[in-house]
């Protein structure tokens, strides 16, 4: 790579897709130069990070490019082994630190440590045999959900288990599984903030979330159907997570929203340390989108204000997951058409595959069930329906 000369902040980011594409948005307006190791140059973010290293984590020299004379070095993705970070803590910020994103690559440790600090979880238990897993069933009632413990992304690693012979073969591809109760939720919330090093945190509203196929797929801030009690529970825990954990940078706290009434809880799902899926809305529906605050935040710099950007109304996200088109850009005549001009779209640069996420667009207006319809007939014609 041709590493340009400058005197401008440096942020060093390993990951080439949407989410490090997002933060260049953030970048170019904030002044700040972006570096990015990316999996390829004609991906999402090598397409518009000019100062684009293309390789993998692994390749050492690659990463000392990349972290050369940067004045931090971020993620935007979970999957960087530890003995990198340890190698290069010496040398560069890091943010998250290596000790707080390790609960976040691995669902093991994130649940010994949640559960250490008294925080919500599912039931759930360290399974090394059949016979555990077997013995877990029986004791918190099936099916039961079992899971990688690191490696897992959308749904991949996570499945649900009728008999306990279903995990036969993970269990001889791996020392230890992660087995969970199934949660009867009703809901599922994600609380979004971001902590600097300083400790200076700030929350965004706490957001409705929808999987399809263990997927995101749709997103309404402020999230409904619940008591304040309950949102406010989920923003507290996701900032006790945020400072006992030492997270900095942005961090989503997925939850399942269980019972009804005044039995309504949260139960903590799983934590990403960097700008996630169910904080997109952010982009346009708040005063400081998710992808500038993790660069504030990495830098150390004072934070943005996180509130919605039209207090009362709601903001929805909807995912383009695949397409029949060769490019979905090609239906943006449509696209903007259908989803008026309150539409606000999105697109990766990506190529199509099946399920892919390939952009996202976002309506805000005070009737949600208008804005979800409206993001959704734009997003039909991306996907070339
Ligand atoms: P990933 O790391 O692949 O995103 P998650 O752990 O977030 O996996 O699980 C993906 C989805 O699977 C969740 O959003 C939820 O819908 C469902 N799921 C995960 N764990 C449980 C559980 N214990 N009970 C019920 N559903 C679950």
């Amino acid at each position: 790579m041709d590493q340009r000369k400058t005197t401008r902040p440096v942020v060093a980011v390993i990951g080439g897709g949407q989410l490090a594409r997002m933060m260049q948005e953030s970048a170019i307006a904030l002044g700040v130069d972006l570096r990015a190791l990316v999996e390829s140059r004609d991906g999402a973010t090598g397409q518009v990070t000019v100062n684009s290293i293309e390789g993998t984590p692994s390749d050492d020299a690659l990463v000392d490019a990349l972290v050369d004379g940067a004045d931090v070095l971020t993620f935007e993705h979970e999957h960087i082994p530890q003995s990198l970070l340890t190698r290069l803590a010496p040398h560069i910020p890091i943010e998250p630190s290596a000790a707080s994103l390790l609960f976040a690559q691995n669902k093991l440790a994130m649940r010994q440590r949640l559960t250490e600090l008294g925080i919500p979880c599912p039931q759930w238990a360290r399974v090394t045999s059949v016979d555990d897993v077997r013995a877990f069933g029986d004791r918190v009632g099936w099916p039961i959900i079992v899971k990688t413990p690191t490696g897992g992304y959308d749904g991949h690693g996570v499945r649900v288990v009728d008999d306990a012979s279903d995990v036969a073969q993970w269990l001889s591809e791996r020392s230890e599984l992660l087995a969970e109760e199934k949660v009867p939720f009703t809901s599922e919330v994600a609380a979004l903030l971001a902590r600097s090093p300083s400790g200076e945190i700030r929350s965004w509203p706490v957001a409705t979330t929808e999987q399809v196929d263990g997927v995101c797929s749709v997103v309404t801030a402020p999230a409904s159907g619940m008591s304040d009690q309950v949102v406010n529970s989920a923003q507290d825990i996701g900032e006790r997570i945020a400072r006992e954990l030492g997270v900095t940078g942005v961090l989503a706290v997925e939850m399942f929203v269980v019972g009804q009434g005044d039995n309504q809880h949260v139960l903590v799902n799983e934590l990403a340390m960097r700008p996630h899926n169910t904080g997109h809305w952010t982009i346009d529906g708040a005063v400081t989108s998710q992808f500038e605050q993790h660069l504030r935040a990495v830098l150390d710099l004072p934070l943005g204000d996180t509130a919605a950007l039209r207090p009362g109304a709601s903001t929805v996200m909807v995912n383009l997951l695949g397409s029949s088109l060769p490019d979905p850009a090609r239906a943006l005549p449509a696209a903007l058409a259908a989803g008026g001009p309150r539409a606000r779209i999105h697109l990766y640069g990506k190529e199509v595959r099946p399920g892919r996420k390939l952009g996202h667009v976002t309506v805000i207006d005070e009737d949600a069930a208008a804005a979800r319809a409206a993001a959704q007939r734009a997003v039909a014609c991306l996907r070339g329906e």
